[in-house]
């Protein structure tokens, strides 16, 4: 229309300078229809070439394609915007952070009627600032009130303290009834620090991020003991157990004299295949949880391993125990030393298996085959 026509006038008396500053118009100018219908009465010239009259080098500021005004210094504008988007802000209740107005807002440089031209206090009564307080009413330099829209987005950034909540973990024990539990560890609850970004538009919070988050307490993990189910127990299949020692079975289980009498042997007797096994490490059989490790007067020194599932292992007459009640071992820890503790008649480790409660063969739960039995 009336800008293009004009820009057809100097297209004709072309100097290399007006080139360059008309293709730096073009990159400045915006773009759409709304522009042309909006601008077209009111701007003198853009085109870089100062017209004869009552014009001036200026910065025009449009928000959604509306001309508001024209300021000599961009800086006014700039200023006037920032304020803007404060006071609009603070009408929402969101006067701290940083802020942006989210509708389309455009400067561009060119020669202005002078009637255009404000200053920055002007430029921002214009926008419906005063006193830092926002009246929702942006008017255009001829004192039109427009109907924009305003939106502003706020970011801001706080810290909040947030609970760490404990983990309860649940172990399944044979020593206590069925069904009972008891808290071996009690937990608590850890703290932290988090470090978080709202974004809120006109008020309205859109997004929250947590930035980064700092424990200040860990949380402890609470331990429960809980009674199994024999009988349920009893359904699930049980571990394959490796040897507890490598040397030959001195005594068998079943039947046999013991100090002159007979005696029914609830296990099996390892000793070493040299003159001595003193001291020798003895393994735990499976994984497991130790249940016992203490003195007992026909045992001696013994260790229990509870397995789950109602199966315990035994390892008795030890020098020395290698793990506490409490310790969770793997097949093949070590957990105590051969020795002549308790009812023996020599150094050697007695192992015995009891699922629920009943002294069972262990020869029916590991491979024995290819060891030597003395007796
Ligand atoms: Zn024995």
């Amino acid at each position: 229309m009336l800008i293009h026509s004009k820009q057809g006038k100097v297209c004709i008396g072309l100097t290399a300078l007006s080139v360059i500053l008309i293709v730096t118009a073009l990159f400045l100018a915006p773009s759409g229809k709304e522009k042309a219908l909006e601008i077209d009465a009111e701007l003198y010239t853009n085109d870089g070439v100062r017209p004869a009259e009552e014009t001036a080098l200026g910065t025009a500021l449009y928000i959604d394609g509306k001309l508001i005004a024209v300021t000599k210094n961009p800086l006014d504008a700039r200023s006037a915007l920032d304020s803007l988007a404060q006071a609009s802000a603070a009408s929402w209740g969101n006067g701290e952070g940083v802020h942006s107005i989210l509708n389309r807002v455009m400067m561009e440089k060119g020669y202005y009627k002078e009637s255009l031209f404000v200053n920055g206090e002007e430029l921002s009564a214009l926008l419906g600032v005063s006193d830092g307080v926002y009246s929702n009413r942006i008017r255009n330099v001829f004192g039109d009130l427009l109907s924009i829209e305003l939106e502003v987005q706020t970011k801001a950034t706080a810290e909040r303290r947030v609970s760490l909540p404990f983990e309860t973990v649940r172990v399944n024990v044979p020593f206590l009834g069925d069904g009972e539990t008891h808290t071996e560890v009690e937990g608590a609850d850890g703290e932290a620090v988090e470090t978080f970004e709202t974004v809120t538009v006109n008020g309205v919070l859109v997004q929250t991020a947590v930035l980064s988050s700092e424990t200040v307490k860990e949380s402890v993990t609470e331990e429960v003991w809980q009674g199994v189910s024999m009988s349920l127990a009893s359904l699930i299949e049980r571990p394959k157990l490796e040897l507890p020692y490598h040397g030959r079975i001195s005594s068998d289980y079943g039947w046999r004299y013991v100090f002159g009498s007979l005696d029914f042997h609830n296990g099996i007797d390892f000793i070493g295949y040299d003159s001595s096994c003193y001291g020798d490490k003895v393994y735990a059989s499976a994984d497991g949880v130790v249940v016992e490790a203490k003195y007992n007067s026909g045992y001696g020194n013994r260790v229990v391993i509870d397995h789950g599932n109602g199966m315990k292992t035994v390892y008795a007459h030890l020098s020395a125990f290698l793990v506490e009640k409490g310790d969770v071992v793997a097949c093949g820890d070590p957990v105590g030393k051969i020795g002549a503790t308790g009812r023996v008649t020599g150094p050697h480790l007695h192992f015995g298996v009891d699922i629920n409660g009943k002294e069972l063969n262990p020869a029916d739960y590991m491979d024995i085959s290819g060891i030597q039995i003395l007796s």
